[in-house]
């Protein structure tokens, strides 16, 4: 194996990273952090300094690294098969993830489980789905979806075109449907007639807005858009990409507010952060919608050539095991009032269950990321948004280890005059 030096050199030669200013990566002075191994909440680099995952490795991680239950899920599955296609054929892990799932939303609205492999195609399955629906039940005009401004729903085109951060909009969409922006609830109360009558569904981040730097929705807020689009027979879209599996307190932040919606987009956190996997649920009504005889069209012709791989359902199966095992989500909430006692006090802080932020009230764009380099130096990885810092930690964090992660934050801090010494 080359030595970290020689492999940081065909780093810049060769890669091209996301959402990275390649020219400041690649300059000679940037020393690129190479992770190299992993256990519980700790990260170790090629320098073999440790460091604490404060974004739990953007926002995927839930039970640690090399958790052994996971890694012993991975590699009993690896030994039997990694992945056949999903396009005609079925397995077992798939079938049982299905069905977890479901069971994790009582109610018996959510009855279908869509995979894919990544957050942004969880979002693109929900909202093809959801023009296709109307398009073949008998309201075809309903071309339009309703999202909110500072909305993230992932990257590719499709899910970037319901995104309101016009940073990573890219070039847009024109794909015969149209998006609406509003700015919240009381903008649905207003909607011209017209396109109330073409609007196919509304999607939101349920609770907690993620990229846009951990914008809180009032309370209540999720509630009343359910209400709302019960009202109007349209699609509620929920992005829990972020959200789900415990981030928020609870299992999924709907069920904080009593929601059940007709499309629950999953993943980051779906198979504890291991491999990549995601779930478009849906119900029975949305199901029935596609059925006909082949020659109708009505199939739902959409797919990826790795929709639930088998190794990871055997990862997220073991993740749900270890949300039973290990009570996890009865564990939160002294962690989630550590947060809270230790981080009430920074400048524009805000909590929602395990996700933490602050917002530095600077013009110095660019003092987020010195902050979170300054938290590195002290043992804390963690990506700024702008000039707001996010501490969510893999739920599996210790009060300990939330005490360090915070003193190294406030260190970070101090380090560049934006908290005084104590
Ligand atoms: C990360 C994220 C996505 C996109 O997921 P990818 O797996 O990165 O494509 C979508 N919505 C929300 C709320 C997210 O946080």
């Amino acid at each position: 194996m080359p030595p970290f030096t020689d492999l940081a050199a065909l780093d810049k030669q060769h890669l091209w990273h996301p959402f990275t200013p390649m020219r400041q990566w690649c300059a000679p002075e940037h020393t690129p952090l190479m992770l190299v191994e992993g256990q519980g909440c700790t990260l170790r680099d090629q320098f073999g300094k440790e460091y604490l995952d404060g974004n739990a490795s953007i926002w995927t991680n839930i039970h640690g690294h090399a958790h052994p239950a996971i890694n012993a899920a991975i590699t009993q599955q690896l030994g039997k098969v990694a992945h056949t296609s999903f396009l005609g054929f079925t397995h077992e892990p798939a079938i049982r993830l299905a069905k977890e799932l479901i069971d994790l939303l009582p109610g018996g609205k959510i009855t279908r489980a869509f995979f894919t492999d990544n957050g942004s195609t969880a979002i693109e399955s929900a909202v093809r789905m959801a023009l296709q629906y109307w398009k073949q039940n008998g309201r075809p005009h309903r071309d339009t979806l309703i999202a909110f401004d500072r909305a993230y729903h992932g990257d590719t085109l499709g899910a970037a075109s319901l995104g309101g951060i016009p940073l990573f909009k890219g070039s847009g969409n024109d794909f015969g449907y149209r998006v609406i922006t509003l700015p919240g609830l009381d903008a649905l109360a207003s909607l011209p007639p017209d396109d109330l009558s073409r609007t196919a569904a509304v999607i939101i981040e349920p609770l907690i807005q993620g990229a846009a730097g951990m914008r809180l929705w009032p309370q209540g807020m999720l509630k009343s858009l359910d209400h709302w689009c019960h009202e109007h027979d349209i699609f509620l879209i929920l992005d829990e990409v972020m959200t789900g599996f415990g981030r928020t307190g609870t299992m999924f932040a709907c069920q904080q507010e009593g929601v059940t919606p007709d499309f629950l987009c999953l993943a980051k956190g779906l198979t504890g952060g291991y491999l990549p996997l995601a779930a478009t649920l849906t119900t029975e009504r949305v199901f029935d919608g596609f059925l006909g005889h082949p020659s109708e069209g009505r199939t739902f012709f959409y797919g990826h050539s790795y929709a639930g791989s088998q190794l990871g359902c055997a990862a997220a199966l073991a993740s749900l095991q270890l949300f039973r095992d290990e009570s996890i989500l009865e564990n939160l909430p002294p962690k989630i009032a550590r947060l809270r006692e230790l981080m009430a006090d920074l400048p524009g802080y805000r909590q929602c269950g395990m996700i933490a932020a602050i917002t530095l009230d600077s013009p110095d764009l660019t003092l987020g990321s010195r902050v979170c380099l300054a938290a590195r130096a002290h043992g804390l990885l963690t990506r700024p948004i702008g000039n707001t810092i996010v501490l969510m930690p893999p739920l599996c964090v210790t009060l300990p280890e939330i005490d360090r992660m915070v003193t190294a934050l406030r260190s970070a801090l101090i380090d560049l005059g934006a908290l005084s010494q104590p």
